[in-house]
C-alpha cells in the first residue's frame, strides 16, 4: 500500500478502535468460490460462497473472520451448521454439534453486507460525469483487515488460498478483478454475469473487485497484458503510467529473477480520495486514487508526474515483494513496505537518471525517516502485533521510510549485485508462500558470504538514530586518522540515551579512495583513510546515521563544498540542520553551509534549503520577530526564484521544474508580494478558462492564492469548486478551501462539513486541510462534531485522525486536550497515535525553545 503523504506528515497514524483476536488455526482454506451481487443504489450487497477446507485434526468448532456481515445461511458438507458472530473479535464461529473429522470438507455461506462511503471493504466512489450527471464506481479495499467485510474468510496473510470471484454488473458497466474474466453472460434483466479466472495462491487482503462505467486501454509487455482502467473519458491520461509500467515490468522481471506470474496487470484509477492511502497492490489489479495514476498534461506539475512514477513503481514492486512472497504476520509489514519504498528510488535511478533519485532519497526519504525516528515517541521497525487491528498502527513513517533507509543501507553495504542475488534466491525459494524477516537475512547472508543479521537487527529491533561524532582528525604520514564515537541522536532529552549500533560507514578524503568501517561500541574508535585533506563522513550518505564533525573538519567541508558529491552536499545540509535542532551544535554551522551555495548549485540544494528555512520560520513566535525572519527568508530565496522564473522554459531539467514549485509554495506561504500578485492574476484568468494556469505551476499558484485569500477570493474559489465537474480538480479545490490563513474563512470552510455539497472523503480532506493553518480550530471542531467526523473517515483511520488535526498547534493546552480526547473516546490499545502525536509536539516545543532565539537573531541580521 502507498501510505497517504498527508498521514505521514501529520503523524496521524491509523489506529483502529477495537482489538481483534487471531484465528486459532487447525483449518486451512484451499479455495474460495465467491459470488457478490452489489446493489449500488441501495448501498448493500448480497454474497454466496463455497470454501474448500482442510481440517488438520478433528475439531468441535471452525473459526474464521467476518465483520459487519449478516449471515443468512451456513452449511458444512451440505448440511446446515449452527454459528454465531463474535462482533468484538470479528469472527464467525461454527459449532457443528459433532466433531469435524480431519480431512477435506466444504463450507458454504450466504450473507448480506454494506457498501461503505469511505475506503474499507466494498466501497463507493461518487463523482460527476463530464455532462454533470451523477456516477458511482464500486471498488474494494481490504488491507489490512477488511476482506472480512466482503465475505466470511480466513482473513490473515498466512492463509493463502485460490480465489474464484464472480459478480453481476449493470448492463452499461464493466466489472474487473485480479484475474481476467473467463465468461461474461448477458442476463434476462439486462445485467451481466462475470466469472473471473481462479487466482494463484494468495492472501485474502490482495483480493479485488470493481465495477463502473469505465474504459480500458492495454499494452503488452512480453507475455503480460498491462491495462489502465479509468472512468469514461480520461483513459488517455493513463498513457504515461502505461508506458512506465511496461518499462517497470521488464525491469522487475529481471531484478527479481521471476517472471510476473499473472496473465494481466490492471491499474485502476478511482476518482476519489482517502485519508489513509493513495494506492493498493491488489495482485493483478492495483488500485490507485486518480492523481496517483493519471497524468493530466494540462494540470499536473513535474513533481506530480514523478509522484505517479514513484507510486506505480512502489505498487508494482509489491506484485513480487508482498504478493508473490508475503509476510507471515503483520509484525513484518515493514519488510513489504520498506522494500517497495526503497524500490521506488532504485528503479528510478536506473530508469529516470535525470531525476537524480539517489539524491532525493537522501534529501527527502532519508531525512523523513530520521525526522520521525528522533523523538521519544518512536519505536523499533519490528514490533509485535498481538491483534489484527493493531496492524493499523504499523502503517507509519517508521515502517515505510526507516524501513526503506535500512534496506538501502544493506544494499550499499553488501553491494548492489550481491544484494540482488540474495533477493532473487529469496523469491525463488518462497514464491506463493509466507516468510519472516530472518528468512531474508539468511538469503542475503548466503549471497554475501557474511552474516547480515547483526547489523540488520541493530537497526530493526532497536528504535532511534545513531549519532557518529568525530572527536579528532589528524594527518599522519600521508593518511588521515579519524577518531569516532557514537551515541543516540534525538530532539528530546529523554530519548538522548546511551545506545550503540553496528554502523557500517564509508569515509573518504575528498578526491581520494574510500575507507569502509563499522562503527561499534561506545568507545573511541580510530580509523585510517587514504590521503590528507577534507574528510567526508558517511560518504554517499548510504548509512542510517547522523554525523558531527570537529570545528576544523566542518570548516573544511564548507570550504570544499562545491567538490562534494550531490548526495553528500544534501546530507550535510540535513545533518547540520538537525544537529542544530537537537542542540548538538550551533545553527551557525548550518548557515555557513547555506552560504556555500551559489547560483550554479543543484536545484535540489535550493529546494532543500527552501524547505528548511520555511521550517525555521515557524520556530519564532508570531509578531515582529516572525515577520523579520519571513522577510529574511524571502530575501534569501528571491535570487533562486529569479533564476527559475515563473514560466517553465522548454529545455529546462526536471529538477528546475520541481524547485520552481517549492519556491512558489514557500514564498507564497510567507506572503511574498511577487508570488501573491502572480497568483491573483492567474486565478482571475482561471475563472474564465479552467486551463489558464500553466500546468507546471498550477498547484503551487493555487495554493498561494488560497492561503492568502480574502473573503471575496474565497467566495470565488467556492463557486469554482461547486461548479467543477472534473472529480480530481474538484477534490483539489475542496482541499484549497481549507488552507486559508484568515480565521473567519477557516470557520466558513468548517461550516461546509455539515452541508450536502461534498462527499465524505472530500469533507475529511477539507477538515484536514483546515488543520494545516488552524490546528486548534480543526481539533476543537472535530471533538465537538465527533459523530459527524467518524462518518467521514475509514474505521481504521478514526483514532489517529482527530489527534493528528491538533498536531500543529502551538497552544500549550493542546497536548492535554489530545490526551483527554483519547481517554474519553478511545480504548487503551487504540491510543498509540494520540500518544505519539503528543510526544512529537513535546519534542517540537523543545526544539523551538532551543533555537528560536538564534533564528530570530538570523532574521534581524543584515543581507
Ligand atoms: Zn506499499
Amino acid at each position: 500500500m502507498k501510505f497517504s503523504l498527508a498521514a505521514v506528515l501529520l503523524s496521524a497514524v491509523a489506529t483502529p478502535a477495537f482489538a481483534v483476536g487471531q484465528l486459532p488455526g487447525g483449518v486451512t482454506p484451499l479455495n474460495y468460490d465467491i459470488m457478490v451481487r452489489p446493489d449500488a443504489k441501495a448501498m448493500t450487497f448480497s454474497g454466496e460462497e463455497t470454501i474448500a477446507i482442510e481440517v488438520a485434526k478433528a475439531s468441535k468448532t471452525i473459526v474464521l473472520n467476518a465483520a459487519d456481515l449478516k449471515i443468512s445461511r451456513a452449511t458444512l458438507d451440505g448440511k446446515p451448521v449452527a454459528f454465531r458472530l463474535d462482533a468484538a473479535k470479528q469472527q464467525l464461529v461454527l459449532t457443528p454439534g459433532t466433531s469435524v473429522s480431519a480431512g477435506k470438507h466444504t463450507l458454504a455461506f450466504a450473507w448480506t453486507g454494506t457498501i461503505n462511503t469511505s475506503a474499507a471493504g466494498l466501497f463507493a466512489i461518487d463523482y460527476t460525469n463530464k455532462d454533470g450527471s451523477a456516477a458511482r464506481m464500486l471498488v474494494t479495499q481490504f488491507e489490512a483487515p477488511d476482506a472480512r467485510r466482503f465475505a466470511p474468510l480466513w482473513d490473515e496473510p498466512a492463509y493463502k488460498a485460490r480465489f474464484t470471484i464472480s459478480t453481476v454488473a449493470p448492463g452499461d458497466q464493466t466489472a474487473f478483478s485480479n484475474m481476467p474474466p473467463t465468461s461474461v453472460t448477458k442476463q434476462a434483466d439486462g445485467t451481466r454475469l462475470y466469472r473471473f479466472a481462479e487466482t494463484p495462491k494468495m492472501s485474502s487482503y490482495l483480493m479485488f473487485l470493481g465495477m463502473g462505467d469505465v474504459e480500458r486501454k492495454t499494452v503488452m509487455a512480453g507475455e503480460t497484458e498491462i491495462g489502465i482502467i479509468t472512468r469514461r473519458g480520461v483513459v488517455d491520461q493513463g498513457d504515461y503510467s502505461l508506458a512506465q509500467a511496461k518499462r517497470l515490468l521488464t525491469y522487475y522481471n529481471d531484478y527479481f529473477g521471476q517472471p510476473y506470474p499473472l496473465p494481466k496487470l490492471d491499474m485502476i484509477a478511482g476518482p476519489g480520495s482517502s485519508q489513509f492511502f493513495g494506492a493498493m497492490e491488489n495482485w493483478g489489479a492495483i488500485f490507485y486514487f486518480e492523481p496517483e495514476l493519471l497524468y493530466d498534461a494540462k494540470r499536473a506539475t513535474q513533481s506530480g508526474k514523478q509522484r505517479i512514477f514513484t507510486v506505480v513503481a512502489h505498487e508494482m514492486a509489491h506484485q513480487w515483494f508482498g504478493d508473490l512472497v508475503t509476510m507471515n504476520w503483520w509484525d513484518d509489514l515493514w519488510l513489504n513496505e520498506g522494500f517497495a519504498s526503497w524500490m521506488e528510488n532504485k528503479s528510478s535511478i536506473d530508469l529516470n537518471p535525470e531525476w537524480h533519485a539517489d539524491a532525493t532519497a537522501v534529501a527527502q526519504d532519508r531525512e523523513g525517516a530520521l525526522q520521525v525516528d528522533s523523538t521519544v515517541g518512536t519505536h523499533p521497525i519490528i514490533r509485535h502485533v498481538e491483534t489484527v487491528d493493531q496492524i493499523g498502527q504499523a502503517f507509519d513513517g517508521i515502517t515505510y521510510m526507516k524501513g526503506q533507509a535500512v534496506i538501502g543501507m544493506l544494499e550499499s553495504t553488501l553491494g548492489a549485485d550481491i544484494f540482488r542475488s540474495g533477493i532473487r534466491s529469496y523469491m525463488a525459494k518462497y514464491k506463493y508462500g509466507n516468510t519472516v524477516t530472518d528468512q531474508l537475512w539468511t538469503e542475503l547472508s548466503t549471497a554475501a558470504k557474511m552474516p547480515v543479521a547483526p547489523i540488520a537487527n541493530d537497526f530493526t529491533l532497536q528504535p532511534g538514530v545513531p549519532l557518529v561524532t568525530m572527536t579528532d582528525m589528524r594527518c599522519v604520514a600521508g593518511n588521515t586518522q579519524v577518531s569516532l564515537t557514537q551515541g543516540r541522536f534525538a530532539y528530546d532529552a529523554s530519548a538522548k540515551q546511551a545506545q550503540t549500533w553496528r554502523v557500517p560507514m564509508t569515509l573518504a578524503v575528498v578526491g581520494q579512495a574510500d575507507a569502509h568501517v563499522t562503527v561499534r561500541g561506545a568507545g573511541v574508535q580510530s580509523v585510517t583513510t587514504p590521503g590528507c585533506g577534507t574528510v567526508v563522513l558517511n560518504r554517499g550518505k548510504g548509512s542510517y546515521t547522523r554525523t558531527v564533525y570537529t570545528a576544523p573538519a566542518h570548516a573544511a567541508i564548507v570550504r570544499d563544498f562545491g567538490r562534494l558529491a550531490l548526495t553528500d552536499q544534501l546530507g550535510t545540509l540535513g545533518d547540520d540542520f538537525a544537529l542544530a535542532k537537537g542542540g548538538n551544535q550551533q545553527l551557525d554551522r548550518y548557515f555557513s553551509v547555506v552560504g556555500a551555495l551559489g547560483a550554479g548549485s543543484s536545484p535540489l540544494l535550493w529546494q532543500t534549503v527552501a524547505g528548511q528555512l520555511s521550517d525555521l520560520g515557524g520556530r519564532v513566535p508570531k509578531g515582529p520577530a516572525r515577520d523579520a525572519v519571513s522577510a529574511k527568508i524571502i530575501r534569501t530565496l528571491q535570487p533562486a526564484m529569479a533564476r527559475v522564473g515563473f514560466m517553465a522554459s522548454p529545455d529546462e531539467g526536471a529538477l528546475t521544474a520541481t524547485l520552481r514549485e517549492t519556491l512558489i509554495s514557500v514564498l507564497g506561504d510567507l506572503g511574498d508580494p511577487a508570488v501573491l500578485a502572480r497568483s491573483r492574476t492567474l486565478f482571475a484568468a482561471l475563472q474564465k478558462n479552467s486551463d489558464a494556469i500553466p500546468a507546471p505551476i498550477r498547484a503551487p499558484i493555487l495554493g498561494a492564492f488560497a492561503q492568502n485569500a480574502t473573503a471575496a477570493d474565497w467566495e470565488a474559489l467556492l463557486a469554482l469548486t461547486v461548479a467543477e465537474k472534473n472529480p480530481v480538480t474538484k477534490n483539489s479545490y475542496v482541499r484549497l478551501l481549507g488552507v486559508v490563513k484568515e480565521d473567519a474563512l477557516a470557520r466558513r470552510a468548517l461550516d461546509l462539513l455539515t452541508s450536502d455539497r461534498f462527499t465524505a472523503p472530500q469533507k475529511a480532506s477539507l477538515l484536514r486541510s483546515v488543520a494545516n493553518e488552524h490546528p486548534d480550530m480543526a481539533f476543537d471542531y472535530a471533538v465537538a462534531h465527533l459523530a459527524l467526523v467518524n462518518t467521514l473517515v475509514e474505521t481504521s483511520t478514526r483514532a489517529g485522525f482527530v489527534a493528528g488535526l491538533g498536531a500543529g498547534s502551538d497552544d500549550p493546552a493542546m497536548p492535554g486536550k489530545i490526551k483527554a480526547f483519547a481517554a474519553a473516546n478511545l480504548p487503551v490499545e487504540a491510543r498509540g497515535a494520540a500518544d505519539r502525536t503528543v510526544s512529537t509536539m513535546a519534542a517540537r516545543r523543545m526544539v523551538d525553545a532551543r533555537i528560536s532565539g538564534d533564528v530570530a537573531a538570523w532574521g534581524r541580521s543584515g543581507g
